[in-house]
């Protein structure tokens, strides 16, 4: 448990046993709460109308750990913001703030690096250095809704690091954004993106039945699959399928999943009729992503043609396909382009 001991990890239940085992009202806790999830306060002596002693009682036991901008780019071709923020411990992450006509979307880190080693993703080139906290995945959010002002209408769990691989916090932090007494965010503005680490997406779909969930799918064949992400070969593909199909049957949600096209890896006439196959009567859609080169790989995007060919082709079986509009390329934003760190990034722009 001690990782979720920061004041901001903690759940309205949990502050409020917290507030009462320090001896006092009930009502503190909904006050700092309001103060740390709706009115965004960094720091404990921000908290105006609550004691001082019950402020330093509590942070004793849960200090309030947030997140330090310390650089931030912003994209020449879309507006897109990305943060680079230091944790309390040194460990640096990124986000991306993402402005559309219906919208804005914060892309937040789930951990300090990864590690599942997706051939093609840069966020993986270093391994894992820890998971985040709930506290440190809510902050990268409100850091950024308070340093701009923009109002945030979508989460997505899409930036560095696995989900999946430190669900617990991950849970607690979509409780957290959630709740009517902090940010009140609707569930169904929420979408956690997973490689696919099954025995998750079973008790995701139990646990959270109205947040969008998106598979990192990148292939039709566990051949295929096996040679650009290293978790497929704990997980097959005839299991991944069944669990999707059972996220989609519980929640009564469509279901995403990612398809990164790699030039003569998977982007074939063949795979296309092979995907198509594999989601054959299941609701869901599919984004195809041109695969962002990095420079430790030689892996290319797939040629243009290529690309609406196999569009085309899902297009004609009556799927649902789009292909992502790339954000924040020039400031290395875009999907697989986030790092853990910030000396590794020198010499790429
Ligand atoms: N770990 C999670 C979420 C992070 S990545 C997951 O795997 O889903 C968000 C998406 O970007 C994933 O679909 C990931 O596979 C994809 N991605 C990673 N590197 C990429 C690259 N170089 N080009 C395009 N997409 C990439």
């Amino acid at each position: 448990m001690s990782e979720w001991k920061d004041l901001r990890s903690l759940t309205m239940d949990e502050l409020t046993e917290a507030v009462v085992g320090a001896g006092e009202k009930k009502f503190r806790a909904k006050q700092i709460y309001g103060w740390l999830h709706q009115k965004l306060v960094r720091s404990p002596e921000e908290m105006k109308n609550v004691p001082r002693d019950l402020l330093s009682r509590l942070t004793e036991d849960h200090p309030l750990y947030g997140v330090t901008e310390i650089e931030r780019y912003v994209s020449g071709l879309d507006g897109t913001m990305k943060f680079l923020f230091r944790l309390h411990d040194g460990n640096l992450i990124e986000s991306v703030l993402m402005k559309y006509k219906h919208g804005n979307s914060v892309c937040i880190s789930s951990q300090a690096g990864c590690r599942m080693g997706c051939r093609f993703c840069a966020s993986t080139l270093m391994g894992l250095a820890r998971n985040l906290t709930p506290a440190e995945m809510l902050d990268q959010i409100y850091a950024i809704r308070s340093a701009t002002g923009e109002r945030v209408s979508n989460v997505v769990v899409m930036g560095t690091g696995e989900p999946f691989d430190n669900y617990e916090s991950l849970s607690r932090m979509i409780t957290i954004l959630t709740d009517p007494e902090g940010m009140n965010l609707g569930s169904r503005s929420i979408t956690v993106s997973t490689c696919g680490i099954i025995p998750m997406i079973y008790r995701f779909a139990d646990e959270h039945p109205q947040v969008n969930l998106a598979i990192s799918l990148h292939a039709s064949n566990d051949a295929t699959r096996r040679e650009l992400m290293p978790v497929a070969r704990s997980y097959g593909m005839d299991q991944l399928m069944e669990a999707a199909r059972y996220y989609v049957d519980k929640t009564r949600r469509r279901i995403t999943f990612e398809y990164s096209l790699v030039k003569g890896v998977n982007d074939h006439r063949r795979q296309a009729e092979e995907l198509a196959g594999l989601v054959r009567g299941l609701n869901c859609h599919i984004n195809l992503i041109p695969v962002n080169p990095i420079r430790e790989r030689d892996y290319q995007q797939a040629d243009t043609g290529h690309i609406a060919a196999f569009k085309g082709l899902l297009e004609q079986k009556h799927i649902q396909v789009t292909v992502r509009r790339e954000m924040g390329r020039d400031i290395s934003a875009a999907c697989g382009q986030l790092r853990k760190g910030y000396k590794e990034r020198n010499g790429e722009r």
